[in-house]
């Protein structure tokens, strides 16, 4: 191997070579390549005319999930091989708009005699790679520690019936490969029967583990979340860095997350192949989750949206067009409109801009910190980089002009019946008993004929529905929307359409209404109907909620 550094300033971004090396191409010994690691990218220059393909490749760190060093499994061959895996994006054939596609490239160093040598050069190369994969990631977040750890001893939850039953074999030709390039051990649990994934984590060795990733629709996450708030030591358990594999056919969160990375919308495996990016990333945010208080169950927590009306009615009804995988919420909708319905009741929210906010009103970006220090008292293994201000947090620090009243009252309020059945969990500052009187600084909606209630608090209702444009992972908001009885079907087709690209809000609807609040209460009169709380069915009946901002921990890349 023909082995120099170059000179400090030859990288194409002008940042200086830090590694230089002559190598061939895995596969193709003929192929000798010159390759620059700079700070940024891993640049690739033919230096053998090849029949097909471009002579320079520059990939960009960024797009870099892991780089390994390893012998071949030839022992008289000397060589050690270099593999670097990236998922850039890029521009699609026949449509518009960018997915991430992978790209490996491999190659030989067999410039020494020694093959112990040859592999300690390739691991050279693989530890600075790697380095600078993580330090790109935080540099572009804004962080000023060069600190970069990855998940590891991550429970993969996987449901092999969510979506259209292709759960596991979507982890067999995707994930498994893409976690083991970024070296992240995973143990793969496969969910037996509703509830299973629940009770696994309400009984779980945190300690052992540093992410609880599913792989499902949002149901399973669902059962997650709830299960850990169930646990007597909440408080740490729901710190567990969470993940999303869309697997299932409302991917809701998923989408959201990819959403909140700035790419352009995709779907489909293409959603699949980016969340399983973000996850290899490993960046972990604070997000938040709304605890809903119904009148005879016991409290649960939501980290996504309730629904009642035309919404959860389409969820729950399009059941049978599971098959169709995401496509069965379009068709739900198509026959929910040709039968319209209006839903009697009464709906009350605390608006944002009044309440109080309690929270340190910070947004924290952290990276998943691989822990080997197992005795250590906290099961959620973080490491603090640097917290940066949320452009989203202007509403929290509207404090109310009432506050006294609100003040007084909190003080004076006891908790609710809800909240004192279901020990654990966070308390609900905002709410009072459901069967009392709401405080004076609430607001209740005149009308009491709806054809729709929607709470979101991520922005994506369906893969290709973007329900709350505004809403972000942290931003301590619940989006309340309602559509009023009255709407013509056309109407309601249009502001549906519209939301595939969140454009329903500047349709200037009449009969459509979105507000920022805090908390809500939500008392249908009707006897019979469907509520749902992130897709899954609830008792039916008065219900309240209250956001808990920042409350849990997930893992946005
Ligand atoms: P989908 O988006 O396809 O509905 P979900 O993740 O929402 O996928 O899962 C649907 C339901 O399946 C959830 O209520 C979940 O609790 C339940 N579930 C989880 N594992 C299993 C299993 N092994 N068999 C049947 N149902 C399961
Ligand atoms: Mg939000």
């Amino acid at each position: 191997m023909d082995q120099r550094r170059a000179e400090p300033d030859s990288g194409t971004d002008g940042s200086p070579v830090t590694l230089y090396g002559e190598f061939t191409a895995t596969g193709n010994r003929k192929v000798r390549c010159a390759v620059s690691l700079t700070e940024r990218d891993l640049i690739v220059q033919r230096l053998t005319s090849a029949p097909i393909g471009r002579s320079k490749a520059v990939l960009s760190l960024r797009d870099c999930v892991g780089c390994r060093a390893y012998r071949p499994h030839d022992n008289e061959d000397r060589a050690a091989h270099l593999s670097a895996y990236f998922y850039p994006l890029k521009r699609r054939r026949m449509s518009s708009g960018a997915s991430r596609q992978r790209v490996e490239q491999c190659f030989r160093l067999a410039a020494l005699q020694d093959p112990r040598a040859n592999l300690d050069e390739a691991e050279k190369w693989a530890r600075a790679v790697r380095e600078r994969c993580g330090r790109n990631r935080l540099l572009a977040d804004g962080m000023l520690t060069s600190q970069f750890s990855r998940p590891c001893r991550m429970m993969l939850l996987v449901n092999p019936q969510s979506g259209q039953g292709q759960a596991l074999t979507l982890y067999n030709n995707h994930i498994q490969r893409m976690l083991n390039e970024a070296g992240v051990p995973h143990t793969l649990v496969i969910t037996e029967r509703q509830n299973h994934a629940r009770e696994l984590v309400r009984e779980a060795d945190l300690s052992q583990w540093d992410a609880v990733v599913i792989m499902s629709g949002d149901g399973l996450l669902y059962e997650v979340v709830n299960g850990l708030l169930e646990r007597p030591d909440w408080e740490e358990a729901i710190r567990t860095p969470l993940g999303i594999l869309p697997g299932g056919s409302g991917n809701a969160l998923a989408a959201s997350i990819h959403h909140y990375s700035g790419a352009s919308p995709v779907f489909s495996e293409e959603l699949l192949l980016s969340c399983g990016f973000l996850l290899c990333k490993g960046l972990v945010s604070r997000m938040d989750l709304v605890s809903i208080h119904l009148s005879s169950s016991p409290r649960l927590f939501s980290f996504l949206s309730l629904a009642w009306g035309f919404v959860a009615d389409v969820d729950i009804e399009s059941e049978k067009y599971r098959h169709a995988g995401a496509a069965r919420f379009t068709v739900g909708t198509l026959v929910r409109l040709a039968s319209l319905r209006i839903y009697k009741g009464k709906l009350s929210y605390l608006p944002a801009s009044k309440a109080h906010s309690s929270e340190g009103g910070l947004r924290n970006n952290m990276t998943l910190h691989c822990n080997n220090q197992t005795s250590s008292p906290s099961p959620a293994p973080l490491l603090c980089c640097q917290s940066g201000d949320s452009p989203c947090q202007n509403t929290l620090h509207n404090s109310c002009h009432s506050n006294n009243s609100l003040k007084v009252w909190r003080t004076e309020s006891t908790p609710s019946r809800s909240a004192t059945k279901a020990v654990p969990g966070p308390p609900d500052s905002l709410l009072v008993p459901l069967d009392q009187p709401l405080p004076s600084d609430w607001v209740v909606v005149q009308e009491e004929d709806f054809v729709l209630v929607l709470a979101m608090y991520q922005s994506h209702l369906a893969e290709d529905l973007m329900a709350a444009p505004e809403a972000t992972l942290d931003d301590g908001v619940i989006h309340l929307f309602y559509v009023r009885a009255g709407i013509s079907r056309s109407a309601l087709l249009r502001l549906f359409l519209a939301m595939e690209k969140g454009a329903h809000v500047a349709t200037n609807c009449q009969h459509l209404v979105h507000t920022k609040v805090k908390a809500l209460r939500l008392e249908p009169h009707s006897p019979n109907g469907i509520i749902t709380v992130d897709g899954e069915v609830v008792e039916y009946g008065p219900l309240q909620a209250e956001v808990h901002r920042g409350l849990g921990r997930f893992i946005t890349g």
